[in-house]
């Protein structure tokens, strides 16, 4: 059999007599009498083989053994197809090939499905057998865009001199603050690499190094729970500049994802984008990934509402907590009473006692709580959230984490059940002065927010002994449509700072030089101010595709129990294994 001339989706009336040779996988076979029609299938398209006994008596006969997802090779002469056969939807429809010769590659057993139709198939069978599940059009054209995404990301950086360094995948245990996945090392035993959560030193040290601006696609590794839509192993979009401040790394960013989305979905979109102050974002829309595309404010009313009657309101300021509000503008016909009961739910999954609500109508006030006010405080609140007849005022009292969650999911909620949100809009912000740390109730200790190599603000950094819950980060997220899809820093590249930060976080001396010494050592051997980003590629790529879940835009994932269907992986290994690894192991 020839070479192959034509892929199944490139036969048009031009090439109409030509002879040609195509290879695929029998998509289907229809016998009708005399002759047998294959269409043949590979990732380009369909093309449609007609088998006619007076053409080729042995071909014809070797048609009847086929069946769907067999691989043949085929060659014949392109044909017209009749008119009424033409299939207008196809690039091929309107030509067919009639095979002189037939060969089959490989026969196959029935599929459990064919991958190709869109079939009622459950996803344990699609990832056990992903191979056949990637044919559907769907996961197809995810990994194409997925490969434009990288793409434009390698031409973005080249063009701005950035270097493609690979770092370490047996590492030491990085300080993202999930679990790491180990790896007992055979020739040293009792220890263990760690599989990087992400290249965070790395990069830093390669800025030491003078490489000036790095990149990577890289595969991180983080042994979580795998609650939401998250995978233990994920790529990121990993980069480091040198010299930079932060509104260098936000051109650069927007640069590149507008590149993206030009070259992958053919979009404009503008820039710059916003930015918005992390205590903003949160006092705003009580989350530090606010969705821009509506607005539906909270409204800060502790002041409006203090010395009220209402009983909610009061414990909650008398405990240090806070009123805040939110106006759903216009809802008051169409958000019914099971609607704001709903609402109520979704304020509880978030901590929230209960919802107390208002409705604006013509001439009065329909509420619950109204009666605990007295008029002035009424009016006054009213003004504040510039409320009219229709509008619907919720509320939220508690301590300001619990008002700004549940609201911040209230305000999500509403806006999807009032379909506020313009589907098609793209909405970008920064958020960045992120609070250095946090305090861990659990760990009874400070925790870096970004982590700990991000650089305070030049002037807070006098805040270290004296106030370092006031202290802000030089951290940024960027947020597409209420989804974060990266994040990043300047970094500390001083060690004394270094050194500061790691006792700010409980770090003692002889951990952060075990754990860290190797970065600390390379801060005082001429350390550049550097800083960077890492975008989730993972999650980008699904957002542009519009899939459901991530699992959607990676050839092969893993399940919600960090297991791949296909493999069998993580699977048991041999007790010789585990004797070289000098690993013991129980079991009984
Ligand atoms: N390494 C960080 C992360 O994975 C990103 C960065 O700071 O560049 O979140």
């Amino acid at each position: 059999m020839q070479q192959r001339t034509h892929t199944c989706g490139e036969l048009t009336e031009e090439n109409i007599n030509e002879v040609v040779s195509l290879y695929g996988w029998v998509h289907t076979r229809r016998d009708h009498g005399g002759l047998i029609f294959i269409d043949l299938w590979d990732k380009y398209g369909l093309t449609q083989v007609v088998l006619n006994p007076q053409i080729d008596q042995l071909a014809h006969e070797e048609a009847h053994t086929l069946r769907g997802n067999y691989v043949i090779a085929i060659r014949g002469k392109v044909r017209t197809r009749p008119e009424d056969m033409v299939n207008s939807k196809l690039k091929t429809g309107s030509i067919e090939v009639f095979a002189e010769k037939l060969k089959i590659l490989n026969p196959s057993s029935t599929p459990p499905f064919t991958g190709w139709e869109n079939q009622e198939v459950g996803e344990a069978t699609r990832l056990k057998h992903r191979y056949l599940d990637l044919r559907s059009e769907e996961l197809q054209k995810n990994l194409e865009l997925r490969y434009q995404v990288t793409r434009t990301t390698r031409n973005v950086l080249n063009e701005a001199n950035f270097t493609e360094i690979e770092t370490p995948m047996l590492t030491k245990s990085t300080p993202e603050g999930a679990r790491d996945y180990l790896v007992p090392s055979r020739l040293n035993p009792q220890k263990f690499f760690a599989l990087p959560q992400s290249p965070q030193l790395f990069k830093q040290l390669l800025m030491v190094s003078g490489m000036d601006r790095y990149f990577q696609i890289a595969k991180c590794f983080r042994d979580e729970d795998l609650r939401l839509d998250r995978q233990p192993e994920f790529t990121q979009i990993d980069l480091e500049m040198s010299f930079v401040d932060e509104k260098q790394i936000f051109t650069l960013v927007e640069n590149m994802i507008a590149a993206i989305y030009d070259e992958a979905l053919g979009i404009k979109i503008e820039t710059p984008f916003t930015i918005l102050k992390y205590q903003d974002a949160i006092n705003r829309f009580g989350s530090d990934k606010p969705d821009l595309r509506f607005g539906l404010e909270l409204v800060d009313l502790s002041e409006v509402v203090r010395g009220a009657e209402f009983k909610v309101f009061a414990q909650a300021l008398d405990a240090g907590g806070q009123v805040k509000a939110i106006n759903i503008k216009s809802s008051a016909d169409s958000l019914s009473r099971k609607a704001l009961d709903d609402l109520t739910e979704v304020a509880k999954t978030y901590g929230a006692k209960g919802m107390a609500w208002i409705k604006i109508q013509e001439n009065e006030l329909q509420s619950p709580i109204t009666k605990f006010f007295e008029k002035e405080m009424l009016d006054r609140l009213i003004e504040m959230v510039k409320g009219e007849p229709g509008d619907t005022i919720v509320f939220s009292a508690d301590f300001p984490k619990i008002v700004a969650d549940s609201l911040a999911n209230v305000r999500l909620s509403a806006a999807k059940l009032l379909n506020l949100i313009d589907e098609k809009r793209i909405n970008l912000v920064w958020v960045n002065e992120f609070p250095l740390v946090e305090y861990d109730e659990d760990q009874k200790r400070n925790t870096a927010m970004h982590h700990p190599f991000t650089a305070p603000l030049e002037e807070d950094i006098e805040k270290f002994e004296s106030n370092p819950n006031e202290m802000r980060a030089r951290a940024y997220d960027l947020v597409l449509n209420g989804n974060e899809i990266g994040g990043g820093s300047i970094r500390i590249h001083r060690k004394d700072v270094q050194q500061k930060m790691f006792k700010l976080l409980n770090i003692k001396k002889d951990e952060a030089e075990s754990k860290f010494g190797f970065l600390l050592d390379a801060l005082q051997h001429g350390a550049p101010p550097h800083g960077g980003i890492a975008f989730g590629l993972d999650r980008i790529t699904m957002l542009l595709a519009n899939a459901q879940s991530i699992r959607e835009v990676i050839a092969f994932p893993k399940t919600q129990k960090a297991t791949c269907l296909m493999t069998q992986a993580p699977s048991e290994i041999n007790l010789k294994q585990l004797k070289e690894l000098a690993l013991k192991y129980d079991l009984s």
